[in-house]
């Protein structure tokens, strides 16, 4: 693949320019002998068709879930209606200033105060905040809302964050950057937390627990009121994780299962794709006992009127400039109304049923090493193939059949993962061509296993020698071989 740079250069120039009209003379004579440089930019000199020529093809090599199944496990990765995009996209929200004057906002006060009551009602929480702009930041309000409550109980001694093996990555990064230590509790043969290891753990030194809900085999803990309960019970508070809310939305509450934090996905839940390296939401619900800590400004409702609160005076303060990425939580807006609750019913049993119907077939071909009913992702292991074929290699094979691979090595409490989550909105008929596609890729391991080792031939980008990229790293472009 070529960049701009490896292209020969053209003749003359790529565009036709106005007439200059800044006062002639030598560039020194205008700008100043400091300000002129002293060799030409290394810009590629194209006609405006070779560029454009140019980022079509790269766009074509893209891959994204407008192409097709995407069942990268955790994230979620589902369509979303282009609908919510235009309405983002609606000149009075994406070009509202956030130092608007209150009265000229009213619009986009009342679609985030509307939204926050919301997810308010599906959370059966006491408050929510839209501030924080990912999910992992919002576990960290989450922390320091933990933090803030045990410091006002003076209850400093409070210093450990339990939490299962089988959470998401980045909950023990969230506990440790908010200055907690994280201690571990093993999963049991079923992939739940072990309750006697829990139970085991509980004492004063404990602020409380982080939960993935459902977990990241896509396991609902089934004891997750008792688990609350003898968490609450040795005066800790409950961290439920709800970045996998599409598998009970509109269900089950939260608020109902002893929940005192928990935090949405919107660019995962809500119609903003996930992973696009672009903005998310990570609004984050809370219980009664810490609502007077979440960050300022609060949206309040007077009457008719909206407005901007700041006087919480036991808030932990901002965590994020103004209130949060706003356009994201237009579309999780949009989405909600569009859907109801009955939609919304009916996201949470598709994205179950889908899982569910892959993980039956497939279990006839890969090991299931959790083998049980699951909500909106299950696990399966690259284990068992002959000729050292892992999940790796199956990886990259799905390259070769167009198929984004799903997560793999990930969760870690199973070997060799391979951790699919087909999302809500596939059909029947792009689920099993994606189970087609891993049964053809586990009789090639076995009759061809060259196959996988090789894979992906069919890409613009053949295997990387991994261990070569991560000891002799090429960080930047060779602009040095250039000619200017
Ligand atoms: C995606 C995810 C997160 C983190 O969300 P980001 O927005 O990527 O920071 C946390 N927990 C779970 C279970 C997730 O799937």
């Amino acid at each position: 693949m070529r960049t701009l740079f490896d292209y020969p250069p053209r003749e003359g120039v790529g565009g036709i320019f106005p007439t200059c009209d800044v006062p002639s003379g030598s560039p020194a004579e205008v700008l100043g002998e400091g300000l002129v440089r002293r060799n030409a930019p290394r810009i590629p000199n194209l006609s405006e068709g070779d560029v454009a020529r140019h980022y079509t093809q790269l766009s074509k090599l893209n891959y994204g879930v407008d192409d097709g199944i995407y069942p990268l496990g955790s994230c979620t990765m589902k369509y979303n209606p282009k609908l919510n995009e235009d309405v983002a996209r609606l000149a009075g929200f994406a070009d509202v200033h956030p130092r608007t004057d209150e009265p000229l906002a009213q619009g986009t006060l009342r679609v985030l105060f509307e939204l926050s009551e919301l997810l308010r009602g599906i959370s059966g929480m006491a408050a929510v905040t839209l501030q924080p702009v990912a999910g992992a930041h919002g576990e960290l309000l989450g922390m320091f809302l933990f933090k803030k409550h045990f410091e006002e109980r003076g209850e400093t001694g409070r210093t450990r964050v339990l939490l299962p093996d089988s959470a998401h990555g980045t909950n023990p990064a969230s506990a440790a950057v908010a200055g907690f230590s994280v201690t571990e509790i093993r999963s049991n043969e079923r992939g739940t937390v072990d309750l006697d290891s829990l139970r085991a753990e509980l004492d004063s030194s404990v602020a409380g627990i982080m939960l993935t809900v459902p977990n990241t085999l896509g396991i609902f803990e089934e004891n997750i009121l008792d688990i609350a309960r003898a968490v609450h019970e040795a005066g800790g508070l409950c961290y439920f994780d709800g970045a996998n809310l599409n598998s009970f939305i509109g269900r089950a509450r939260p608020g109902d299962m002893g929940a005192d934090v928990f935090h949405f996905n919107l660019h995962k839940t809500f119609s903003t794709p996930h992973g696009g390296g672009g903005p998310g939401a990570g609004a984050v619900a809370v219980s009664e006992k810490l609502v007077e800590y979440l960050p300022v400004p609060w949206i309040a409702k007077a009457g008719e009127t909206y407005r901007l609160d700041w006087d919480h005076p036991r808030s932990i303060g901002s965590i994020h400039a103004f209130y949060g990425n706003f356009l994201v939580a237009v579309k999780a807006y949009a989405y909600l109304l569009q859907l109801g609750d009955e939609g919304l019913r009916e996201v949470s049993g598709d994205a179950v049923l889908n899982a569910n119907y892959l993980q039956e077939r497939l279990k006839k071909t890969y090991s299931l090493p959790y083998d049980r009913r699951c909500k909106h992702e299950f696990v399966l292991s690259g284990e068992g193939f002959p000729d050292h074929v892992s999940t790796i290699d199956i990886a990259k094979r799905l390259i070769d059949y167009g198929v984004h691979p799903p997560t793999i090595y990930f969760p870690l409490i199973v070997r060799e993962a391979l951790m699919i989550e087909p999302t809500e909105t596939e059909s029947r008929e792009s689920l099993d061509r994606f189970a087609e596609i891993l049964e053809t890729i586990a009789r090639e391991a076995r009759e061809h296993p060259e196959l996988l080792h090789n894979a992906p031939t069919r890409a613009p980008v053949r295997r990387l020698d991994q261990t070569q990229a991560a000891r002799n790293p090429v960080l930047t472009y060779p602009f040095g071989e250039q000619t200017a």
